[in-house]
């Protein structure tokens, strides 16, 4: 209960767009803000409070052992494989760093995801 309830709320919790593109894509690279989509670089005003949750693109807080969807194509780094939109990602462990999310890609094998980049989903 209260889970659609609880989405829109959480999403004014994401970062914030970018300035520059009006990107909903950054992310966080200790001090400095990154948007993914024009490369601007910039200090958020409030301090980050990313430790203590991982929240997924839409603001769902994500666990160890989630399901995901990734929601747009990722270029996996060191090969030319890419991680279509919609592949599901199952049993996700969070991790620390830049790629918060580390699973098993099918098709892909074990690798690091940006929490940002995938969305929950209930299966
Ligand atoms: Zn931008």
């Amino acid at each position: 209960m209260g889970t659609q309830e609880g989405y829109s709320r959480a999403m004014t919790q994401a970062l914030p767009p970018c300035p520059e593109c009006a990107s909903a894509f950054c992310y966080q690279m200790d001090a400095l803000l990154i948007c993914p989509e024009c490369g601007h670089e910039w200090s958020p005003d409030a301090p980050s409070e990313e430790a203590a949750e991982v929240r997924d693109s839409v603001g769902n807080v994500l666990s160890d052992g989630d399901t995901v969807t990734v929601i747009k194509d990722l270029k996996v780094k060191g090969s030319s494989s890419v991680v279509k939109v919609g592949t599901k990602v199952r049993g996700i462990r969070l991790v620390d760093g830049d790629h918060d999310i580390d699973c098993k890609v099918p098709g892909i094998g074990q690798m690091g995801l940006k929490s940002q980049f995938v969305k929950k989903v209930s299966d």
